[in-house]
């Protein structure tokens, strides 16, 4: 007792001292909330930069990290707040740091708001409680009572028990444990937290054919000199992943971490076999389906580097990883890397920042690389040029001599079919002889639900979302019609809500549903699966899907793009594309390269084995040069053409683009504050303002919006430029302002 008392004592005297002696310590420090600078914080010792603290901001408390550099000053340290405590996590490492404001300066998005999605697990930033175990003490006394006796008995053997599988082992209470604690027969200890197994580097992986040994050599140098961008390219099925799991094994002997990013993460039940396979562990997952519980212990155990490899969702550029070897982005063209709601950002292009400032080589996998990312890697001739540091690899062909499947285009003007039906007579005798012989298909349609479009027989009336510039999509499974802009829904009605008629509805055009639905009515025994997020919404539905798929219990997939990627099925020979023309409407200038890499992908499902493939692609535009490229294969030609056309636009890689939409309640205010911002941009050579007009989806979650198109040619600093414009406007309330840089959507 009185020793508690002297020492509290002392500590007092302590800080008192610091306090006199060192008053004017003044800390910045960045907090989770949408500021784009630290704020000034008193302190009575120097914390290091990336330090967590507590500290209070208006009335409440938030956890802010300590940051670099001298604070701001001007305010006397007495009038500042005070840090209030350290909290108990690691601190947040320097390139950690510096990629945070890297990346605010790239996208305008403040720097605050950057680190709420560092800091997205509050409850990971407390240190989680020691779990409790048991063991017997070394010459300890003897049992003497049954309760006794049954508790040294289940501790035989084990050395160390957690209190609670002790308790049920030897059917004693948790205070009988204690007390037998107290009277010297076991002793508590704590447990260390339950380890998860690592990935084994030395496990072999399978003996890599002549080009994929020479790009894993590639990527293992890379790995050591810590430096470069990577470009693996090849078909679907060329042994990319085998390539970038050996890259991981070599970041993995050099004691570095790693961070894979992956579209799609629900759907990577297969990827993730196949990594446990080959390194006897599982990784770290990251993404949004994660519990509460996970989500909190694997933050904690990434923060404390006890986490080798993390795969992961775009969010998980974010994570509080240290020593990273590689970063690795699979798919790196597709679109889910595009993050728009809340910040605007590319995982892709911040996978490349992050790794520059880690010190580590980054690989992109695809079979079908983005314009941007194929130019910069020098794989498309008469672009901007191959941009430094970039290198790329290509796997020429499938390994284990699978071929590519023939794709056909089937001309739906010509091979009309039947009426009210959406699959023409080629395609239904290819599915009905390719069930008939026992092997698997797919039908590929982008779309979910039933049908796009509801309306009124009698007086003509489309039903539409109340709070967007949408129709609504009928989804007979769950009997309801759905915004799929703002996920409103409604029961399907029976009469129409403007002229009241009865059973006048109708629906137009087909979704994944109806299409399964004529599958049906072809091939009545055929059994069907439909895949989209409405039926597949969980990784274990995901794992269960492919599970029933691999193990022949599917005959027939009707899916969206949910199922065009990724999947390995051995037994699926026939692919069905029912709509090639679907994503080549609206203002969107990526919009053929996005249906070439979509159905390219799709198409690659089709005998990944030994059974020969086919693809049947309908399109009422066979001539279309989307559909040209995938009937003949030529990628280059296809790329070289398109890239001719950005060229004349100047589109991205030629320049760059932003979007700002102005939105709010009132559609004039909207249209007048877009204006006005319009009107204020300043004038530079180079730099084109276009609009405002009213966005494609002018009307979305009941806010009217308005775009500006910026357009900077080649050599600008677009986000500069932006900058200078934007800097202290401030939007009156109700209204916002969002800056899409390098925008992906054009909606
Ligand atoms: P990609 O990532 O290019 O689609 P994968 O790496 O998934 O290709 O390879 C396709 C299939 O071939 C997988 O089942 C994979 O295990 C297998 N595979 C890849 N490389 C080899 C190899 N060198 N020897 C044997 N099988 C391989
Ligand atoms: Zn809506």
């Amino acid at each position: 007792m009185a020793a508690a008392a002297v020492n509290r004592g002392a500590e007092d005297a302590t800080s008192a001292f610091a306090r006199s002696a060192m008053s004017a310590i003044l800390l910045p420090v960045l907090l989770p909330v949408p500021l784009d600078r630290p704020l000034d914080y008193r302190a009575e010792t120097a914390l290091e930069p990336g330090t967590l603290v507590r500290v209070a901001l208006s009335a409440r408390e938030v956890v802010g990290v300590v940051w670099d550099g001298p604070a701001e000053g001007g305010v006397r340290a007495e009038r500042l707040k005070p840090i209030l405590d350290r909290v108990a996590a690691p601190p947040l490492p320097a390139p950690l740091r510096r990629f945070l404001e890297a990346t605010a300066a790239e996208t305008l998005e403040p720097m605050g708001r950057l680190l709420r999605l560092v800091l997205s697990v509050p409850a990971a930033l407390v240190r989680p409680p020691a779990a409790l175990g048991y063991r017997r003490v070394p010459g300890g006394p003897q049992p003497r009572v049954a309760a006794e006796r049954r508790v040294v008995e289940a501790l035989q053997g084990e050395g160390v028990m957690p209190a609670r599988a002790l308790a049920l082992a030897a059917r004693v209470s948790g205070p009988q444990l204690a007390r037998l604690a107290a009277v010297g027969l076991i002793e508590a200890v704590e447990l260390e937290g339950e380890e998860a197994a690592t990935p084994d580097p030395e496990r072999p992986g399978p003996a890599l054919e002549p080009a994929q040994a020479e790009a894993a050599a590639a990527l293992a140098a890379r790995v050591a000199a810590g430096e470069g961008v990577v470009l693996l390219e090849g078909v679907p099925g060329s042994g990319k992943t085998e390539v970038y799991f050996e890259a991981i094994a070599a970041a993995l002997r050099r004691g570095r971490r790693v961070l894979v990013l992956l579209p799609e993460i629900a759907l990577t039940a297969q990827w993730l076999e196949r990594f446990a396979r080959r390194f006897g562990a599982p990784p770290q997952l990251w993404h949004s389906g994660l519990s509460a519980a996970q989500r909190r212990k694997g933050w904690r155990r990434i923060a404390e580097g006890r986490a080798p490899v993390v795969v992961g969702a775009r969010s998980a550029l974010f994570l509080p990883l240290t020593d990273l070897g590689l970063v690795v982005v699979d798919e790196e063209h597709d679109p889910s890397f595009k993050q728009d709601e809340g910040a605007h950002y590319h995982a892709r292009d911040l996978a490349i920042l992050r790794a520059r400032l880690e010190g580590c080589p980054v690989v992109l996998a695809s079979a079908t690389p983005s314009l941007e990312t194929a130019v910069a890697a020098g794989a498309v001739p008469g672009g901007p040029g191959a941009r430094p540091g970039w290198s790329r690899f290509v796997l020429p062909a499938r390994v284990a001599g699978a071929s590519l499947p023939r794709v056909e285009l089937v001309d739906l003007r010509r091979e009309r079919p039947p009426r009210g039906a959406f699959l023409a007579p080629p395609v239904r005798a290819a599915l009905a002889e390719a069930v008939g012989r026992g092997e698997q298909a797919l039908l590929f349609l982008n779309r979910r639900g039933f049908a796009p479009l509801t309306l009124c027989r009698a007086c003509g009336h489309r039903l539409r979302c109340p709070s967007c510039t949408a129709w609504l999509t009928a989804h007979r499974l769950k009997g309801r019609l759905l915004c799929h802009h703002c996920g409103w829904s409604m029961p399907s009605p029976e009469h129409c809500p403007a002229c009241g008629a009865i059973d006048t509805l109708v629906v137009s055009g087909p979704g994944v549903e109806r299409i399964a639905e004529e599958a049906r009515a072809l091939l009545p025994s055929a059994r069907i699966r439909i895949v989209t997020s409405d039926t597949v919404a969980t990784a274990a539905a995901a794992a269960e899907l492919v599970r029933a798929v691999l193990a022949g219990e599917v005959d027939l997939l009707v899916g969206t793009q949910m199922i065009a990627k990724g999947h390995h099925f051995p037994a699926l020979t026939l692919v069905v594309v029912v709509d090639a023309d679907l994503g080549l409407t609206g203002g969107d200038p990526r919009a053929a390269e996005r249906s070439f890499q979509l159905l390219y992908q799709v198409a690659g499902r089709a005998g990944r084995a030994a059974l020969p493939g086919r693809v049947l692609v309908q399109t009422h535009d066979p001539e279309h040069p989307v559909m040209a490229a995938l009937a003949t294969g030529d990628r280059p030609g296809f790329l070289a053409a398109e890239l001719e056309e950005r060229r004349a636009g100047g589109l991205p890689p030629f320049g760059r683009l932003a979007a700002l939409v102005v939105s709010g309640n009132d559609a004039a205010t909207v249209q007048e504050l877009a204006r006005k911002l319009a009107r204020a941009a300043p004038p530079l050579e180079g730099v084109r303002v276009l609009g405002p007009a009213p966005a494609p989806l002018a009307l979305l979650r009941g806010r009217w919006r308005e775009r500006i198109l910026v357009q900077a040619g080649e050599g600008i600093d677009l986000p500069g430029y932006l900058r200078g414009w934007l800097a202290g406007r401030r939007l009156p309330s109700g209204a916002a302002l969002e800056v899409d840089v390098d925008p992906v959507s054009f909606l």
